[in-house]
């Protein structure tokens, strides 16, 4: 870029470079740029990481709940000009390496991002994404498909019952159907009443069957223009290239419009107002105390980055820990068990909201709670910030600016998300991402004093734009929306004259012979099998002792960031014990120690850590049908507070002290927040619950994260904090039993030159542990549940149904073939019976290598009997069609990003080490790459038949009580055991 500049200001073919300045986080350089003849704005992130990402955003803001955007976002990913197929999207994640690949519908926007580490690859998905954002089909059967439509129960039968269906209609069924969306559309609909945000961006199915295909189009039309987008670059790919694409394909066959989606500030309230939604309860569902209660605010400008940040520091300080003053009164108050859902600062709308509140109240307790948060805020304004709280605050958002990691989401799109508000709105995108200036502003205003305080009077206490949100259970909800859909399709299906019932019939007809023709996907660009990289990075690491423990330090520029795992053997507890570990390890990190309460340690993590958590894991290992357990507790930190971070270990592990009180709060906080997100764990619960039936490991897993798991913490949670006694007794045995000089082992990735201080604070920390074997033998490895099918009925209006199968160890041949089949039939058959023909929001196959798992699934599905069928179809479907190349050849592919994650330092060490303990070596995962490439279409059938057709299979399902019993009328041999999760 150097020599097309001078002082960071020129220009770029046809785009005007507006601003260039250095970005220290990343040792890169910030580009802003503008598109001359259409307006479109980019921002381009340069930097070494060979992951490059690419994004592009359109400002969207419906006025109505028809879910036009969302459903928009779904159509428009069904085709496009140059590539006319009916899923080019989901056709490319066959024929691409990318580290993602996504689109998402926000409450004002929409977007489309990606990242990849491959060159061509980038090239490929930057065509599919801008022909599909700007040059898409929106074909009027893609419409019906993705958003609504009549169809007939059966759909050549006139006679079998009119209904809607559609995959948005009913995704959003499901999603709306938790208290975290109800919380979510009161914020929109009391705080913003006539704006954007007062309606639901992603379609409310009272109100998704009014929007027409017309209207979808004229979306488009006015939505996704180049004067309307935001573009995002990042990584190490030239910028020029990238541009010249965009431009030729895109912009140049544009002129600029006048666009209006710019959001009003809301009117200010005059007075504070109140607000109450519903969610829905499963019938027989004890519904006391299940309400919650948020005061909320409408707050500073989110395009305003220094405000923001302000209010952000603010709320952590508030809000962010278990010592947090707000977030201490409001748990103290007793009136609920854990904050409410929309507690802290939302960034995503024009004006940020704060909220704080409680759930898991009485309804009629909301403005007890509403004062709790009052009488705090006021006494923190009259008395003080403590100063050492907001320190600690800052030291996070340093470390967080520090750490470059790909967990969970890749870095390269995290980096525009900490600036998409400004970018968005309007404001310095700069500032947002390299906060320096703000942050030395911050500390200078700090300094002059009362700044935190004042924040609190001017944006809260004296900002009559408040609303009390009460959300409350209504055990008639599902019945009342269900008789009301029925009573509306009844009422339009009466009236309706015979070309009209024929018609119906024929579109059914039309999109299922769309569904089932074979497409010709050679208009895709596509990576090919000599595209794929066959080696894998081998991660040197140096073998040392710490006071007798063994240390494996993984040396890696981690950007003066410190990880150290601890890992220690859990087998050695009794089951009795092993059932207590999910509660052990919210405890240990949640308590107080060494003489100090909670709130002091939990003071002392966010001042000198990046976080330390814990958790029972079960490794499978590669070559025998065997597993380690392995407890781990996992702490960062920057270098320099090295000290202290050792420190607060020792106290964790050597003198925990556990208090009836707070352990009582731990586990009503554990069970409420678990009872609340069984809607999103439903397919994990049925998963866990099917592989328990086939494998000890299984078992295992399902009694430490599945429906045992929640019942154990169901059953602690009534008992008395009178009654706690014996529970701390047994959770410090726990601790004392895994914590031993010769039971630890230490995994530490940091700098080169860290590592002979972290050994030296590590040799510190074993010192202080006890000596010695604890008696008794290991726990004997647990019987298989019950084998039996299952359905498990909770408070969902969907179903998650899953059938899973016995398989091989990752070192056996078969292994890769697994991963290939389970790659090809989602491909070739699942998805499309499953989503397009069946309306599940997800239909998934997964071969899961390391366990011996080979699993159908399906997640938010309408659908239980069906499903199942659809299941023994898809073994049929490999037996008795024609394999072909093509279709093999993007399986192997697929099969090869599988085995080939995204990592950065922080994830590099923990999983070569666990690769090591399990047997996972460098060479057995080179092999195993080699022998995805060998597989043949022999190989597919044969292991079908050996494994799925003659295999041993567990079934289990996780839904709504009327699909469980509508599916045992269909089919009463479908499921032996019936019960609630
Ligand atoms: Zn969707």
């Amino acid at each position: 870029m150097a020599e097309t500049t001078t002082k960071g200001i020129g220009t770029v073919g046809g785009y005007s470079i507006v601003r260039r300045e250095p970005l220290d986080r990343l040792e890169g350089t910030f580009f802003e740029l503008e598109h001359q003849a259409t307006g479109a704005r980019h921002i381009h992130i340069e930097c070494s990481d060979d992951n490059n990402a690419f994004a592009v955003f359109f400002p969207t803001t419906p006025m109505d709940s028809t879910g036009v955007a969302h459903i928009l976002e779904h159509v428009v990913l069904a085709g496009s000009q140059r590539f006319p197929v009916r899923d080019p999207f989901f056709s490319m994640t066959r024929r691409s390496l990318a580290t993602f690949m996504n689109a998402f519908t926000s409450a004002d926007w929409t977007m489309y991002p990606f990242s990849t580490r491959n060159t061509k690859d980038f090239m490929n998905l930057l065509d599919v994404y801008l022909d599909a954002t700007f040059f898409p089909r929106l074909a009027e059967d893609s419409f019906k498909q993705e958003g609504v439509r009549f169809e007939f129960e059966k759909p050549d039968d006139l006679t079998s019952g009119l209904r809607y269906k559609g995959v948005v209609y009913n995704e959003m069924k499901g999603a709306l159907a938790t208290p975290q969306a109800a919380m979510q559309k009161a914020v929109g609909r009391a705080l913003f009443p006539g704006l954007t945000y007062s309606y639901i961006s992603g379609g409310d199915p009272q109100h998704i069957p009014e929007l027409t295909w017309a209207k979808l189009r004229e979306f488009h039309a006015n939505h996704y223009h180049p004067t309307n987008a935001y573009f995002y670059t990042y990584g190490n790919q030239p910028l020029e290239l990238t541009l010249d694409v965009i431009e030729r394909s895109s912009l140049a066959k544009f002129q600029k419009i006048k666009v209006d989606t710019a959001i009003p500030d809301v009117t200010r309230f005059k007075r504070p107002t109140t607000h109450a939604e519903v969610y829905p309860l499963a019938p027989g569902e004890d519904g006391s105390k299940r309400a919650e209660a948020l005061a909320a605010w409408v707050t500073v400008h989110t395009g305003d980055s220094f405000r923001l940040l302000a209010m952000r520091v603010l709320s952590e300080v508030l809000l962010g820990n278990p010592g947090s003053p707000l977030r201490k009164a409001l748990i103290d108050s007793r009136l609920g068990t854990a904050l409410a859902d929309g507690s802290g600062l939302q960034d995503d709308y024009k004006e940020a909201v704060f909220g704080a509140g409680l759930k898991d109240i009485n309804a009629s307790d909301s403005v007890k709670v509403q004062q709790v948060v009052l009488d705090t805020l006021d006494s923190l304004a009259r008395d003080g910030v403590d100063p050492e709280q907001v320190d600690a605050v800052i030291h996070r958002l340093e470390f967080e600016k520090r750490e470059r990691s790909n967990a969970g989401f890749p870095y390269a799109l995290k980096v525009l998300f900490s600036c998409l508000p400004s970018y968005n709105y309007g404001g310095d995108a700069y500032s947002a991402l390299n906060f320096d200036a703000d942050l030395a502003r911050l500390e200078k205003d700090r300094k002059e004093g009362r700044f935190f305080e004042n924040l609190i009077r001017a944006e809260l206490l004296d900002n009559p734009h408040r609303s009390l949100l009460t959300i409350t259970p209504d055990p008639d909800f599902e019945e009342r929306q269900r008789r009301q859909e029925l009573e509306k399709v009844a009422a339009v299906e009466t009236s309706l004259s015979d070309a009209e019932r024929q018609s119906i019939v024929a579109d059914a007809l039309r999109v299922r012979a769309d569904q089932e023709a074979k497409q010709d996907l050679s208009v895709l660009p596509t990576l090919n099998l000599q595209d794929i990289p066959m080696k894998f990075d081998r991660v040197e690491s140096e073998a040392a002792t710490a006071g007798g423990a063994p240390v494996e330090f993984y040396p890696l520029p981690t950007n003066g960031v410190t990880y150290v795992d601890v890992r220690t053997d859990f087998s050695i507890l009794s089951t009795e014990l092993q059932d207590l570990l999910p509660l052990f390890s919210r405890v240990l990190t949640q308590s107080g120690a060494a003489g100090q309460d909670y709130v002091q340690i939990a003071r002392r993590m966010a001042a000198h850590t990046g976080g330390i958590g814990a958790a029972a894991q079960v490794q499978s290992l590669a070559a025998a049908e065997d597993f380690v357990e392995s407890f781990i507790v996992s702490g960062k930190a920057l270098d320099r507070k090295l000290v202290p971070f050792i420190e607060l270990w020792a106290d964790l592990l050597v003198r925990l002290e556990i208090d009836p009180v707070r352990l009582k709060e731990i586990i009503a906080e554990t069970a409420t927040r678990l009872e609340s997100s069984i809607p999103s764990l439903g397919l994990q619960f049925a998963l866990l619950l099917a592989q328990g039936k086939l494998s000890s490991e299984g078992a295992l897993n399902e009694r430490q994260q599945g429906i045992a798991m929640l019942h154990v913490m169901r059953d602690l949670a009534k008992l008395e904090v009178g009654e706690l006694g014996d529970v701390i007794a047994r959770l410090q045995q726990i601790r004392t039993t895994l914590f031993r000089q010769d039971a630890v082992r230490f995994v530490v990735t940091c700098e080169e030159s860290m590592i002979p201080s972290v050994r030296e604070q590590l040799t510190g920390l074993v010192g202080q542990l006890p000596t010695g074997r604890p008696g008794g033998a290991p726990a004997p490895r647990l019987d298989l549940l019950d084998p039996a099918s299952e359905a498990r009925t909770a408070p969902v209006p969907v179903a998650f149904n899953v059938r899973t199968y016995k398989t091989v160890r990752y070192t056996d041949p078969d292994a890769p073939i697994l991963l290939v089949l389970a790659n090809y039939l989602r491909d070739t058959f699942l998805h499309r019976e499953l989503r397009e023909k069946g309306g599940a929001y997800g239909g998934y196959v997964q071969a899961s290598t390391a366990a011996g798992f080979f699993y159908l699934a399906s997640y938010r599905d309408p659908n239980v009997v069906r499903t199942y069928e659809v299941f023994d179809e898809a073994l049929r479907w490999v037996l008795e069609t024609p394999i072909e190349d093509e279709a093999l050849d993007e399986a192997i592919l697929g099969a090869c990003g599988d085995v080939d994650p995204l990592e950065s330092p922080d994830i590099k060490g923990r999983r070569e080490a666990v690769n090591r303990l399990t047997g996972f070596t460098l060479e057995e995962r080179e092999l195993f790459k080699q022998r995805l490439l060998r597989v043949t279409p022999a190989d597919l059938v044969r292991v079908t038949e050996n494994y799925l057709a003659h295999g041993r299979a567990a079934q289990a399902t996780v839904a709504g009580a009327d699909l469980v019993a509508e599916a045992r009328k269909q089919r009463p041999d479908l499921f032996r055991v019936v019960a609630p999760v």
